[in-house]
């Protein structure tokens, strides 16, 4: 197998077509952070992983410095198909900094599968089916403006994933009336990212469920376990874990405290495609239910949807 010899670096701005409302606050633009690898014979594969950084606490900054000092001069001369020893490496010399490691890893990957010339999934063990539905995430506004975009989405084929979390009765009001508007067939969640107290929540997620929920997404706050075990008592719709669920160990946390039915594993999270596998076997096990998320990251083609890049990447070769 060849060796990885050289590592470089970007960066890419993403500006969402309108402001994304969520309870932890506005989000504007997103910023990458890219890395790319390179093998002895030239093939080059590339990680993205995406700060988000009200979400994460991790800045663009701290970032790039975990990568430019740290992890990329630690994995030079490894190989990508060796993603254990790669990771190992990496947490030798900087704990943490998962978003930092998942760029190495998604790196690691893309270059293992144009070396042996096969795609990504094949590596991780084959697909299970040819589809997957997508959501597609209504952040807080207007009633008028969140049914018309939910509205939108919802006869496109789209979930909707509707934004809570900030003031109660004006959710239920939001959430009732895109049902209403989006009709019975189309699946609903909520979403409140962490903004509801624990007293909040049992008292308002209950009467949501009127709306006929498919799951609730991280009522309560990220270190709350047992609070988030108590919405799970008393609301019939799955509770799903994303702020709290973020590492391997939060999974085992949360299947001890009965905290969630569902985890929500974005790749980039616990450091890439190999601790999200540990996430989703761990979830498998314990019988819970894993969901992959996502960060705004760019797709391979250009943006995703609701998001425009700013410029072009250009890549600094270290
Ligand atoms: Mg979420």
């Amino acid at each position: 197998m060849q060796k990885i010899v050289a590592a470089a670096l970007g960066r890419a701005e993403i500006e969402y077509v309108r402001p994304f409302v969520i309870a932890s606050g506005p989000m504007r633009t997103a910023t990458s952070v890219i890395v790319a690898l390179r093998s002895e014979d030239g093939t080059v594969g590339i990680g993205e992983t995406t700060c988000m950084t009200a979400y994460t606490g991790q800045t663009e900054e701290g970032v790039t410095a975990a990568l430019e000092h740290w992890l990329l001069p630690a994995i030079m001369g490894l190989e990508p198909t060796a993603i254990q020893q790669v990771h190992y490496i990496m947490d030798r010399h900087l704990r943490e900094n998962d978003l930092a490691k998942a760029a190495v890893d998604i790196a690691c990957y893309d270059l293992a599968g144009r070396l042996l010339g096969v795609p990504v999934y094949e590596l991780l063990g084959g697909k299970v089916r040819d589809e997957v539905r997508l959501a597609w995430a209504v952040g807080l506004g207007t009633v008028d403006e969140m049914v018309a975009e939910a509205v939108d989405w919802a006869s496109r084929g789209f979930a909707i994933k509707v934004k809570i979390g900030i003031e109660p009765e004006q959710d239920l009001r939001n959430v009732l009336a895109i049902r209403k508007a989006i009709g019975d067939e189309a699946i609903l969640r909520v979403d409140a990212n962490a903004g509801y107290d624990v007293a909040t929540a049992v008292s308002i997620l209950p009467r949501m469920e009127e709306a006929n929920l498919q799951l609730i997404e991280q009522p309560v706050g990220r270190y709350d376990l047992p609070g988030m075990a108590r919405c799970r008592a008393v609301c019939r719709s799955p509770i799903l874990a994303d702020e709290s669920q973020h590492t391997p160990l939060d999974t085992l946390n949360i299947l001890r405290a009965g905290a969630a039915d569902i985890v929500n594993t974005k790749i980039v999270k616990p450091g890439g495609l190999y601790p999200s596998r540990q996430v989703a076997a761990l979830a498998e096990v314990g019988g819970l239910k894993a969901m992959v998320g996502s960060m705004p990251e760019i797709a391979p083609d250009g943006p995703g949807l609701g998001v425009e890049l700013r410029e072009t990447v250009e890549l600094r070769w270290l």
